[in-house]
């Protein structure tokens, strides 16, 4: 089983990739590919978040909680918060992370259970796609998609790691097959991990609707007033002052 630095430097190179491929042949501003890098690197490490070997279970979920509010910042402004109410909402979410996720992975969670699959990593995307608004749609979609290309990355990597080279050609490992899986051996489960599929897909779909009509609205606005300046003129103008540079007087 591939330990935290195999992980770390798999989920990396991965993420590297996707930025440098979203920057050259994308367009994309090289922020935003590098965050998208960043995230792939870090998002690789989450389905070991059940315990997996080597793994600094509490490092990591005191990295995301700090990171998640962070992406969020968009978001705060979306909902009109004033500085105050994005420090506190950022504090409580950083808690809610914290201590939320570590007592569910405590008491809810089984090593290459239903945290290490594909619907886990569908989820991880759908929430970072909530968290992360942006005034351009395809941001938010290479941001989504950077976490769960980590979060696959990870999976793809156990089961390479599952298939070694022996000495009689390729031995398949016991594990083979438990880390990129579509559902556990569990009911239970499943049905509350597709469960959460599909609820949050509905929610990020009328998410995304709702926010791409305010930005091809407002681009509207803008448009619309480059080309008719004076009807979207405020009311009221401020007389402009007009400074005169003056010669200093002095007194005779
Ligand atoms: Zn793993």
């Amino acid at each position: 089983m591939p330990g935290f630095r195999a992980h770390i430097i798999g989920s990396s190179i991965v993420g590297a990739g996707y930025g440098a491929a979203a920057w050259y042949l994308g367009g994309m501003p090289p922020v935003t590919a590098a965050l998208g890098a960043g995230l792939c690197a870090a998002s690789g490490l989450l389905p070991d978040l059940d315990g997996g070997e080597g793994m600094p279970v509490q490092e990591t979920v005191g990295f995301a909680a700090a990171i998640v509010p962070m992406l969020m910042i968009q978001r705060f402004q979306q909902w009109g918060l004033p500085i105050e109410g994005m420090i506190l909402a950022a504090a409580a979410i950083y808690a809610v992370v914290r201590f939320g996720l570590t007592w569910l992975l405590e008491n809810y969670s089984k090593h290459r259970g239903i945290l290490h699959s594909v619907p886990a990593a569908a989820i991880t995307g759908q929430l970072a796609f909530l968290a992360f608004v942006s005034a351009e749609p395809l941001h938010r979609y290479f941001i989504a998609g950077a976490v769960v290309l980590g979060f696959l990355s990870h999976l793809v990597l156990d089961e390479i790691w599952a298939v070694r080279q022996g000495l009689f050609g390729p031995k398949v490992k016991k594990s083979f097959g438990t880390a990129l899986k579509f559902a556990g051996p569990e009911i239970w489960p499943n049905l509350v991990a597709y469960g959460i599929v599909v609820a949050l897909g509905v929610i990020a779909a009328s998410d995304a609707h709702w926010t791409e009509r305010m930005a091809s609205y407002r681009q509207h606005m803008e448009h619309s007033a480059r080309l008719y300046p004076q009807a979207y003129q405020p009311q009221y103008q401020p007389p402009q002052q007009q400074y005169q540079q003056q010669p200093y007087q002095f007194r005779r």
